[in-house]
C-alpha cells in the first residue's frame, strides 16, 4: 500500500479546525480507496509556539519539514502579533525555503453556491490562476531609513529575474496546455512599471514561442479586473506576478462565492522539496473556537494535494463528494448561509464519499 508522508501545519485561528476536519475527511478517501494511506505527522507551529519560543517555528524546521511527501498547512496570523512578522517567520519561509516558486489557485462556482455575479456569468467561473510565489514585489528587498525624521523613507523593491520569470511562465504555459482551452492570459503593468514589468513582457514573450498551442492574450492588470467580473468565459488559465495574482486570487474568490471555499497550493515543480497546499482563507478571528469554520476550501485544497501526490482518481472522488454536498445545499456552514457546524460539514462530505462508491 502507497503511504505518503504528510506534515500538518495547523497554524492559528481556525487553521487547525479546517485542517484537522482535512485529515479526517483524507483518512475516509484513502480508507475506501484502499491503496494508499496517510501518515500525519503535527506541527505546532505558529503564533502561540512564538509566544513561548520567540520565533514562529524552530530554527531546523525546514530540515524537519524536508522528508515529507506534502504539507497541509491551516492559516497564520494573530491579533496580538504584527502580521509581516507572522507570515515571514512561517508560510513565507516555507514558501521561500523551499522554493515553492508556483503558487496555483482553481477557482469555480461549485454547484448550489451563488455566487454575486448574475447566475449566467458566475457559472462561465473556471479559471486557475498561477501566481509568482518566490520573487517581484515579495522579493523581501528594499529597506527603511532615517527612522522617526521628516525625511523617513520606505521601500520595497519589486526583483524580476531572469530565470525567476522564466520558469513560472514555463509552469503556467505546461498548465494551460493540459486544460481544454489551452488559453493563457499574461497579466502584466508594463505601461506604468517600465523596467520590471516591461522584463517581465519580454520573458514571457520568449517562453510562450515554445507553445504554439497555447493561445495567449495580455492584459493590463486594472482591466483584468473588468475582465473577471465583466466577461468571466473568456478568461481560462492566467500568469501573474506575486503581488497582482495575490490580489486578482482575492477577487476570484469572493467572484466563486466564499472566503471559506477557495485552495491553493505552493508548488516546487522540481519536486526536489514537499510542496504546500492550503485553503486562501486566514486566521478568521471573529469565527475561532466556534466550531463553525467552513472546512470546504481545506477539502478543496486537500484534493489538489491528492493530485501532487498522484491519487488522481481519489482527488476526482474528493471534489465530487464536495460537489455533492454544495448541490444538496442541505450542510452548508454560515458563511455559505446554512447553519451547519465544520464537524457536520466534515460529516457530510465523508459520507458523500462512501456513498459514492456504493
Ligand atoms: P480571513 O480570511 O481570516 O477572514 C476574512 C473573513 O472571512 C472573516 O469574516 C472570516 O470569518 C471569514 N472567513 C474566512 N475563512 C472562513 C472559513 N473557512 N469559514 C467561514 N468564514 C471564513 O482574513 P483577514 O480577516 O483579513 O485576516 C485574518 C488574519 O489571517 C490576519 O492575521 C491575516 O494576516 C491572516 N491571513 C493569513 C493567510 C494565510 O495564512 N495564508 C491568508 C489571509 C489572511
Ligand atoms: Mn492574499
Amino acid at each position: 500500500m502507497r503511504s505518503h508522508k504528510v506534515a500538518v501545519i495547523g497554524g492559528d485561528g481556525i487553521g487547525p479546525e479546517v485542517v484537522e476536519a482535512g485529515c479526517r475527511v483524507l483518512d475516509a478517501i484513502a480508507a475506501d480507496d484502499g491503496g494508499f494511506g496517510f501518515a500525519f505527522e503535527h506541527f505546532d507551529w505558529g503564533s502561540d509556539y512564538y509566544r513561548k519560543h520567540g520565533r514562529m517555528m524552530p530554527e531546523d524546521g525546514l530540515q524537519q519539514l524536508e522528508g515529507f511527501n506534502a504539507i497541509y498547512f491551516g492559516s497564520v496570523g494573530d491579533p496580538n502579533l504584527p502580521d509581516d512578522v507572522t507570515l515571514w517567520g512561517l508560510r513565507l519561509a516555507i514558501c521561500q525555503g523551499f522554493d515553492q516558486y508556483a503558487n496555483v489557485r482553481p477557482t469555480r462556482l461549485l454547484p448550489g453556491i451563488g455566487g454575486p455575479l448574475r447566475p449566467d456569468l458566475g457559472a462561465q467561473i473556471d479559471w486557475v490562476i498561477v501566481r509568482e510565489n518566490s520573487e517581484g514585489e515579495y522579493a523581501g528587498v528594499g529597506g527603511r531609513a532615517h527612522r522617526g525624521l521628516p525625511i523617513e523613507v520606505g521601500m520595497d523593491v519589486a526583483v524580476f529575474t531572469r530565470a525567476g520569470v522564466e520558469r513560472i511562465a514555463r509552469f503556467a504555459c505546461d498548465l494551460a496546455r493540459s486544460r481544454p482551452r489551452r488559453h493563457l492570459t499574461i497579466v502584466t503593468k508594463s505601461n506604468a512599471q517600465r523596467h520590471g514589468m516591461v522584463f517581465w513582457d519580454d520573458i514571457c514573450r520568449t517562453v510562450i514561442r515554445d507553445y504554439p498551442d497555447v493561445t495567449v492574450d495580455w492584459m493590463l492588470v486594472d482591466a483584468m479586473t473588468q475582465r473577471m467580473v465583466l466577461k468571466p468565459g473568456t478568461i481560462d488559465t492566467v500568469l501573474a506576478t506575486n503581488l497582482h495574482a495575490d490580489i486578482l486570487s482575492d477577487l476570484a474568490a469572493a467572484l466563486a462565492g466564499s472566503l471559506g471555499i477557495g485552495a491553493t497550493a505552493n508548488i516546487d515543480p522540481s519536486r526536489k522539496r514537499p510542496s504546500m497546499f492550503e485553503p486562501i482563507h486566514g486566521s478568521a478571528f471573529d469565527i475561532t473556537g466556534k466550531g463553525i469554520a467552513n472546512p470546504l476550501g481545506a477539502f478543496w485544497t486537500a484534493t489538489m494535494m491528492l493530485d501532487h501526490l498522484g491519487e488522481t482518481r481519489a482527488a476526482e472522488r474528493l471534489m465530487q463528494a464536495i460537489e455533492t454536498v454544495t448541490s444538496r445545499g442541505d450542510t452548508l456552514s454560515p458563511d455559505l448561509g446554512g447553519r451547519a457546524t465544520t464537524a457536520e460539514v466534515t460529516d457530510a462530505v465523508i459520507g458523500a464519499i462512501t456513498g459514492a462508491n456504493a
